[in-house]
Formats: structure tokens, C-alpha cells, sequence
């Protein structure tokens, strides 16, 4: 049986890589796509690990090689995700996540059918501000402009969340990432998956619960996140 592909997306900052990280943890038989990218590693980032980090020449003939499932360029960077984890993940029958920005999720939208997306929105706009600075200090990189250019950018981001089947406000980590676990264990109930055969009817339940107030429409707690945006 074909494992389910997961995509999230989010606006840079949201805290998009901290819920993926603490889902990896709790969720078995979840593959992970270390994308491809141009950008240099940030903070303790290393190489194979949450990205290949590559030069553009490398990038562009993998381009030409038709390696990409997925490529886009974010920030004046490249980011890609390699066919061979999709073909990896149908062999072994495992769920595949990705983490990738909106113009990748739009591409995979026509290749891959049956994707479940996954959009992650901040509380508001001054708590993504907050977050970003925050992210900058620690990683001792504190450049104003790249922080004004992902908060414009978020607003671009932030009007693609009609096209996700999920949105997900990261306000209080615990709560996100119970929604987020929800989300996955619920699509695999819905699917048969054989990862769910072990869950109780009361998990089940409280899944199904969880992630249908994140389904895309019911969610009236994004209208204050997107009422920071100035989104109408
Ligand atoms: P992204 O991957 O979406 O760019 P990160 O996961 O790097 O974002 O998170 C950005 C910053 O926000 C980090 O410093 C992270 O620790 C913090 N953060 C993430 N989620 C939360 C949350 N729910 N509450 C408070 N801080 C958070
Ligand atoms: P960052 O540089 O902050 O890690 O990521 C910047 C943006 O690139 C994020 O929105 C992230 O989701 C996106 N991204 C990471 N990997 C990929 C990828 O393989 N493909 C695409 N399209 N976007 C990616």
C-alpha cells in the first residue's frame, strides 16, 4: 500500500522546523525529505541532516537532470526536494513529510494527487516578528532586512491558505503539535493505513476531533491572525 505524502508549508518563522521536529518524535514510520538548497548552513545546522547544502552549480544540473520532484527559489535561494525520496518512500509503503514553501506545494498539487497540505499560520504578525528576531539572536545573525523582507514576504505567503486541506495556528507549541499529530493519525485512519491498526477507538476519536478544527473553513481562529496581515 502507498504511504500518505504530507506537506506543510508555513511563512518563515512560524516555528514550522521546532513542530516537525517534536512530530518526527512522536510519530512512527514518518519519512522526512532532507531537501536540496543553495542557501550557506544556519546557526548548528549540518550537512545531510536538516539540509544537502550544495552550490548553485550543482543545483542547477540536478535541475537539468529532472532530479527535482519540487524546486523553488526562496529568499535568492534555491530549495528542492529529490525524486528519489517520493520513489524511497512508495517502495518501502512509508508516509512521506515535506517541508517546503508555497510555490512547491502549488507544483506538487498537479504531480502528486491524494497530498494531504498542511498550512502552518503564526498567532499574528507581531508574535512572528517576535519569533524571527528571537531565531536571529540565537543563531547570532541579526540583520534587519532580512527580517522586514520575511515578514512582507509572510503577508504574500499568508493569502495561499485557501489551497491547504489544513490550517494550524502555532500559538502554544503543545497545542500545535497535538493538532499536527492528529492531523497525520487521523489521515491514516480515514486511509486504512497499517500504522493505525494498533490505535485505540478512543485515540481515534479524539484524533478525528483534534484535526477537524484545523480542517481548512471550520478554523475561525485563523481571522485574527489574518486581520494582523491586513488580509481582508
Ligand atoms: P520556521 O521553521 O517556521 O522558520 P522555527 O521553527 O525556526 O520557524 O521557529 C522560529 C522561532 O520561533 C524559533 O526561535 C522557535 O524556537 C520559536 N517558536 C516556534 N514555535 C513556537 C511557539 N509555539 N511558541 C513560542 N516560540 C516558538
Ligand atoms: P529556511 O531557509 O528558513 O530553512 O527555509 C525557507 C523556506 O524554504 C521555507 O518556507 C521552507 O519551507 C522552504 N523550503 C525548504 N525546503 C524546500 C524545498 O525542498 N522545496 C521548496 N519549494 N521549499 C523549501
Amino acid at each position: 500500500m502507498a504511504g500518505i505524502l504530507f506537506i506543510i508549508s508555513a511563512p518563515s518563522g512560524s516555528g514550522k522546523s521546532t513542530l516537525v521536529a517534536k512530530l518526527r518524535d512522536l510519530v512512527p514510520n514518518l519519512e522526512f525529505s532532507i531537501s536540496y538548497t543553495t542557501r550557506p548552513p544556519r546557526g548548528s545546522e549540518r550537512n545531510g541532516f536538516e539540509y544537502n547544502f550544495v552550490i548553485r552549480e550543482e543545483f542547477e544540473e540536478m535541475i537539468e537532470r529532472d532530479a527535482f520532484l519540487e524546486h523553488a527559489e526562496v529568499f535568492g535561494n534555491y530549495y528542492g526536494t529529490a525524486c528519489h525520496f517520493l520513489e524511497d518512500a512508495e517502495r518501502d509503503g512509508k508516509d512521506l513529510l515535506l517541508d517546503i514553501d508555497v510555490q512547491g506545494a502549488e507544483q506538487l498539487r498537479h504531480r502528486a494527487t491524494g497530498a494531504v497540505s498542511i498550512f502552518v499560520l503564526p498567532p499574528g504578525k507581531e508574535t512572528l516578528e517576535q519569533r524571527l528576531r528571537k531565531r536571529s539572536q540565537a543563531e547570532h545573525v541579526m540583520d534587519e532586512r532580512i527580517i522586514l523582507r520575511r515578514l512582507e514576504k509572510a503577508r504574500e505567503e499568508l493569502c495561499r491558505y485557501p489551497d491547504y486541506d489544513y490550517i494550524l495556528v502555532n500559538d502554544k507549541l503543545d497545542e500545535a503539535v497535538d493538532e499536527l499529530e492528529a492531523i497525520v493519525w487521523s489521515e491514516r485512519l480515514d486511509r486504512g493505513s497499517p500504522d493505525s491498526r494498533e490505535i485505540t477507538q478512543i485515540d481515534a476519536w479524539r484524533y478525528h476531533q483534534l484535526a477537524e478544527r484545523c480542517r481548512r473553513g471550520k478554523n475561525g481562529r485563523m481571522d485574527p491572525v489574518l486581520k494582523s496581515f491586513a488580509i481582508d
